[in-house]
């Protein structure tokens, strides 16, 4: 091997590594860590507890797949693989994932109706069809529907196109049996685990892939104090805000909730995420 040869093969080692290291560190900024349970969904005293975490082999790194020329059009926001993590606007979206559930989902809805704030509420399948009552009421308060997948699996997105697409489907319809009128205008990926193929799924589907920019991880269950200063300090123009109203003990969240409307509506216009919808 020449001098020079030996010389371009370094460079590109350095490169490469370089990009392999900043694709694991952006992979593991934008997904929360492992949650305590195991992947699935299992019971407790507080409902369905959904592992919201990628498997152990990571996220879908964005940059590391062979594909990334499938991502469409429509996923134009600056997150993972074009996913949304800003309004667009100055804008902030709350948002509220796992749900609807019976203990907690009404009370967010009635802190948000005391304020006055309308937010976004990213609702899992089953949970739709379970509580049915719980969709039309997020729906007749002026929120908006996102889909969250059917049972909240973390690798729907390495699944094939037909099972990413009935997943997806059966969540629409899961939504639009309780809420006939809504308009389902969002997808949001179970543990932030975006791939070109659940990409593709939305595109298909007119879903826009809907990520965040703030992350309190309330689903660990910080307490109220954590919960609240994480999203007071990181929010900004264009926030998208991500917390729970299910899968756990949400108590902290909604007490959370509580000092936030306030806080955040002097400093912010909150907004439900728009649909398009008349
Ligand atoms: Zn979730």
């Amino acid at each position: 091997m020449s001098g020079s040869t030996l010389k371009a093969v370094t460079v590109v080692t350095a490169v490469l590594a370089g990009l392999l290291a900043s694709a694991y560190a952006l992979g593991h900024s934008l997904v929360p860590e492992r949650h305590p349970s195991t992947a699935g969904a299992t019971t407790s005293a507080y409902g369905p507890r959904y592992a919201d975490q990628p498997p152990s082999d990571g996220p879908g790194t964005p940059g590391a797949d062979p594909t990334p020329d499938t991502v469409p059009d429509t996923a134009d926001g600056d997150g993972p693989y074009g996913a949304h993590v800003s309004t667009g606007s100055a804008r902030v979206a709350l948002t509220f994932d796992d749900g609807p559930d019976p203990r907690w989902t009404p009370q967010v809805l009635a802190l948000l109706g005391q304020y006055g704030v309308k937010a976004t509420f990213c609702v899992v399948g089953e949970n739709a069809e379970s509580y049915p009552d719980l969709v039309r009421s997020i729906a007749a308060e002026g929120h908006t529907l996102c889909n969250h997948s059917w049972k909240h699996d973390v690798n729907l997105g390495r699944r094939t196109p037909e099972t990413i697409r009935a997943d997806l489907t059966r969540t629409n319809d899961a939504i639009l049996a309780a809420a006939p009128h809504a308009r389902i205008a969002y997808y949001r990926q179970p543990g932030g685990v975006w791939t070109p193929q659940v990409m593709s799924a939305c595109a298909a589907m007119g879903l826009t892939p809907l990520h965040w920019s703030v992350d309190p991880s309330d689903w660990k269950t910080p307490g109220p104090t954590a919960i609240e200063t994480t999203v007071r300090t990181q929010t900004a123009p264009g926030a998208i805000v991500l917390m729970h109203d299910a899968g756990g003990d949400r108590s902290g969240t909604v007490a959370a909730l509580q000092r936030l409307l306030p806080e955040l509506l002097g400093r912010f216009e909150l907004e439900p995420l728009p649909t398009g919808a008349a």
